[in-house]
């Protein structure tokens, strides 16, 4: 089956109690036993409900994976991951991470023993050189958030296998119809189902998925112990959303790439960064790794946060706001919003300055979205 496909049929066949079309949703906490010793499929819903196993066969089936497992949020998705780390354990990440992900990491994973180095992501070499004996996991989002850094995959997989860690992908930005990591040799792929997956700005949820038996049952072991799970509502939603992953992301990618356009021709646009461009300087890493580009475009504004503010106020499609991957636009300001649990010191060093905006490319009419953007630009 091909992606759009498997993104409507796969984990959801008509329900075999009732034949309903749509998976229903299981809104119950404990299933009936057989006999003593003897339950059915389900027990408990913290333990699996069949509404979100639902969920997490169509993500593994869309990421080409064995196995799917979904949380109520990307950050406890990134924490069942994180649980592999023992006190002393060494971890090699990407500079270039989600705020939340960086928080986590320093915040409760250094305080339980755990180290981390943060490397130049885009430099696979980077990896390598950071290695230690104690390196259990590598860590990397690709493109990233919010400069859209590219990190190679299979040649940062390399670096994991020669060693015996696992790489960890957050592909929440290119969503598995723009890129498959694990086809490429990652070990974990990680997902904030609330951006693209579910789609809709409605629902928080995450995801992590897996081939090998031994991990998924270790994380999976995790999520029923600590019981991040999200409820059968949620995954319910999250299905919805998924449904249509293929026609929104063709939809978002093809509105990223008029918005970049406009922008990169625009005079009071300091700079343009999405991987469509010609002028990013992964394109023909983006090209090869991934099917499309996605629906993120940053640019950088050189009135610094006068301007951004200003730049702000003038638009009316676009709405200010946290998260990205709904169908309608949003614009942050990442130096206040995403990254804000970084110092400013930490912010410089990644080039996230006060004048950067990210936009999240909705699926409405693009030339509605350029003039949106052409105002707010004329009064800034
Ligand atoms: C939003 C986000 C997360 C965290 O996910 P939540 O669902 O908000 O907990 C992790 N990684 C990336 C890249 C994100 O954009």
């Amino acid at each position: 089956m091909k992606f759009a496909t498997r993104a409507i049929r796969m984990g959801q066949p008509p329900d075999p109690a009732t034949g309903a079309i749509v998976a229903p949703i299981y809104q119950t906490v404990n299933f009936v036993f057989e006999d003593i010793g003897r339950p059915r499929a389900y027990e408990y819903s913290r333990s699996a409900n069949p509404t979100r196993s639902a969920l997490e066969e169509c993500l593994a089936g869309l990421e080409e994976a064995k196995f799917g497992l979904a949380f109520g949020s990307g950050m406890a998705a990134a924490d069942a991951v994180l649980s592999l780390l023992r006190p002393g354990d060494h971890v090699v990440s990407s500079r270039h991470i989600y705020g939340g992900t960086f928080r986590i990491f320093e915040k409760v994973y250094v305080p339980r023993g755990a180290t981390f180095t943060y490397v130049e992501g885009t430099r696979p070499e980077a990896f390598a050189e950071a290695m230690r004996p104690a390196t259990r996991l590598l860590w990397i989002e690709t493109p990233a958030n919010p400069l859209l850094q590219l990190v190679d995959v299979a040649a940062v997989a390399a670096v994991a296998r020669r060693s015996g860690a696992r790489l960890v992908a957050d592909n929440t930005f290119a969503s598995p119809f723009f890129q498959r990591p694990l086809t490429q040799g990652a070990d974990v792929v990680l997902h904030s189902t609330t951006k693209y997956i579910g789609g809709h700005s409605d629902v928080i949820g995450g995801a992590v998925v897996v081939n090998d038996p031994e991990l998924h049952s270790q994380i999976k072991f995790y999520q029923n112990a600590v019981g991040a799970v999200p409820g059968p509502q949620d995954c319910w939603l999250t299905l919805r959303g998924l449904k249509t992953l293929a026609v929104r992301m063709r939809q978002h990618e093809a509105n990223a790439r008029a918005v970049a356009a406009f922008l990169n021709r625009h005079p009071k646009v300091q700079e343009t960064i999405y991987p469509g461009l010609p002028g990013h300087p992964q394109h023909e890493l983006a090209k090869a790794q991934m099917d499309g580009f996605g629906g993120i475009v940053t640019f950088r504004l050189p009135g610094g946060r006068e301007q951004a503010a200003r730049f702000v106020k003038g638009l009316n499609l676009f709405l200010f706001a946290e998260s990205l991957g709904g169908v309608e636009s949003l614009v942050c300001h990442p130096a206040t919003m995403s990254h804000a649990s970084m110092s400013a010191a930490e912010r410089e060093a990644l080039g996230i300055t006060e004048g950067t905006l990210r936009l999240s490319v909705g699926i409405e009419d693009a030339d509605d979205l350029i003039q949106d953007l052409d105002t707010a630009l004329r009064g800034c």
